[in-house]
């Protein structure tokens, strides 16, 4: 899940829980038992949920912050009581309970609100305080949705690595938090650049351009993310189909050497090409 949908997550989670107390919290038996930091968040309430690239934070009343990464097919669900039992029975037939369910009271007269969190994401449980200091969260570069400084602080990290070919540069979350390999490539299209280009080739209106495009493209991806409509992709994933610019064959290759396959146009995406020799 990249940055924008996360972001329209924590949207939708703001607005489902928040303020709510948690009532019960339901672990398979086998794990988080002897959490308890888990289990010391029944009876208070979740301040707020935020995002910053891909992670959801969610801050609770008491001073504790759950940390949580939805990568491999994992997803939050918000559910009433009653399909929250209906999805209990379906997981049990699957042999894979939910990692965590939570009970929120949403008020007199109200149903309750169950909100499911299933699959293998990254999870943690950190003093509010630490959060910042967790490593993993310290070294996260800007998020181009949220970071005010956003234009300084991204030229600023990706000049540090002159020798990366922007593609790679996009997906370090250390430089620009959020990104994945389709915007990664949705990116290089709208900026003009051919996936080899390296970082120390830009510059510097070169890398303000990409700055503003990543934020563009970015507030783009959020809008659809929070219509929960599919975003309307002009490259990733669409070897073979004609650029919608010039109709020239989109293919795929791993000139952008950051272990990804990149989409692009190579009549549409020539900034950087090098000049063939042999042609
Ligand atoms: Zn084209």
């Amino acid at each position: 899940m990249e940055g924008p949908q996360t972001r329209a997550l924590a949207d939708h989670l703001n607005e489902m829980i928040t303020g709510k107390p948690v009532e019960q919290i339901i672990v398979p038996e086998h794990r988080w038992q002897a959490n308890v930091l888990l289990m010391n968040c029944v009876g208070h309430v979740v301040q707020r949920v935020r995002s910053h690239g891909k992670w959801l934070f969610f801050d609770f009343s008491h001073g504790v912050t759950w940390l949580c990464q939805l990568i491999t097919r994992s997803k939050w669900s918000i559910l009433s009581v009653d399909a929250a039992h209906d999805v209990d029975d379906a997981d049990a037939k699957r042999k894979r309970p939910p990692l965590l369910t939570v009970v929120f009271r949403a008020g007199v007269g109200r149903a309750h609100v169950t909100a499911v969190l299933s699959g293998r994401p990254i999870f943690y449980i950190l003093p509010t305080d630490r959060v910042s200091k967790h490593p993993e969260i310290r070294v996260m570069g800007p998020d181009p949705l949220s970071t005010a400084t956003f234009h300084d602080d991204f030229p600023y990290r990706i000049r540090q690595h002159p020798t990366k070919t922007v593609a790679a540069a996009l997906l370090d979350q250390e430089i620009v938090a959020g990104l994945g390999n389709a915007l990664k490539c949705e990116i290089l299209y709208a900026t003009r650049f051919t996936p080899s280009l390296r970082v120390g080739a830009l510059l510097a209106s070169q890398i303000d351009f990409l700055a503003g495009t990543v934020v563009g493209i970015c507030a783009t991806a959020s809008t659809f993310a929070n219509q929960q409509q599919p975003f309307p992709y002009r490259v990733y994933d669409r070897s073979g189909l004609p650029c919608p610019i010039c109709t020239t064959e989109i293919i795929a290759d791993r000139s952008g050497q950051d272990a990804h396959l990149t989409w692009y146009c190579p009549t549409c995406q020539p900034v950087g090409k090098e000049p063939t020799l042999f042609p």
